[in-house]
């Protein structure tokens, strides 16, 4: 079995760099698929509440019959909690529907800006973090002025901040920014859900390699230290996503995939986002 690395975070946790995401999987196909990423030989799920798959992950992690320990699972705080005390309880239904006692990553899943105050959310998280039902806390779709805030106004620093992220869209200078507050960078969207695959620059380097477009685009974001997890249903793209750790690319070709950044969001700006269910 392939072997993913793990980045270590600003707290000392552990996180697989390669992961699955399960956005827009159906509650009722939740399971099984989970069960074929697990069965493959990843290890991290990213979900959210938003997603309405938190039971269906949950049971496919005991249904895998892997320690609970073994397996990294992320979920988000959807848009609706922002408020202190609904964050709380946000957190306490994610626990319950995942029927986990503790959760290794909880993201405020978007800033908000104009709805409430995200830095108050965050004091919810950090109340969360102390009480040890959560291992790290991060942010989702936060700018360097969100960010910047929370540094300055509360005490424990986000772990993570996952953005929107892919050769269209490289975010270097919100990388660099994470970075340089010791925020891991996770990349959602990291093939920008197939827009990037016929893409001839990719594809020309992957005809090279012999690997597939989405081998190409996902080895570019491992090699710039981003996680990503990558989301499918089909059991041979979940292992061709998987199959990522046999090849590199030159330093020639990331740079040709980073020069292919034109600004393409394929999600809302988090500026300006402000949707409640
Ligand atoms: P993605 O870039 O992972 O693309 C997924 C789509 O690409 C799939 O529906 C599938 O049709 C196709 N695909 C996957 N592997 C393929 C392959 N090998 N060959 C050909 N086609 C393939 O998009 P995503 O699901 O939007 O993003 C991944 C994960 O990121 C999500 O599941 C979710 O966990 C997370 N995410 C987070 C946010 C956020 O706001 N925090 C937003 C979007 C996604």
């Amino acid at each position: 079995m392939n072997a993913v690395p793990t980045v270590t975070l600003n707290n000392g946790v552990q996180i697989p760099q390669l992961g699955f995401g399960v956005y827009q999987i159906e509650p009722a196909a939740t399971v099984a698929a989970t069960l074929v990423a697990l069965e493959t030989g990843y290890r991290h799920i990213d979900t959210a509440e938003m997603y309405g798959n938190e039971k269906e992950v949950g049971q496919a992690v005991r249904e895998s019959g892997l320690a609970r320990e073994d397996v990294f699972v992320t979920s988000k705080l959807n848009n609706g909690y922002h408020a202190h005390n609904d964050a709380l309880k946000a957190f306490d239904r994610t626990l319950d529907d995942l029927r986990f006692d503790y959760l290794d990553l909880f993201l405020i899943h978007w800033p908000m800006p104009a709805v409430g105050d995200f830095v108050d959310t965050w004091r919810a998280l950090e109340e969360i973090y102390r009480s040890g039902r959560v291992k790290a806390i991060g942010v989702s779709n936060f700018q360097p002025d969100h960010l910047r805030r929370l540094l300055a106004e509360t005490e424990v620093a986000p772990a993570v901040n996952q953005i929107e992220i892919h050769p269209y869209f490289p975010q270097d200078e919100l990388r660099a920014f994470d970075a340089g507050h010791r925020i891991a960078t996770e990349a959602w969207s990291p093939i920008a859900q197939g827009k990037v695959l016929d893409d001839p620059t990719l594809t020309d380097i992957a005809r090279r390699l012999n690997r597939t477009t989405a081998q190409v685009t996902l080895r570019w974001h491992l090699q710039r230290n981003d996680i990503v997890f990558p989301k499918s249903v089909t059991r041979s793209r979940v292992e061709e996503n998987f199959a990522l750790f046999d090849f590199e690319l030159t330093e020639a070709d990331m740079a040709a995939i980073t020069a292919l950044g034109r600004g393409d969001r394929t999600g809302p700006d988090p500026d300006t986002f402000n949707y409640l269910p």
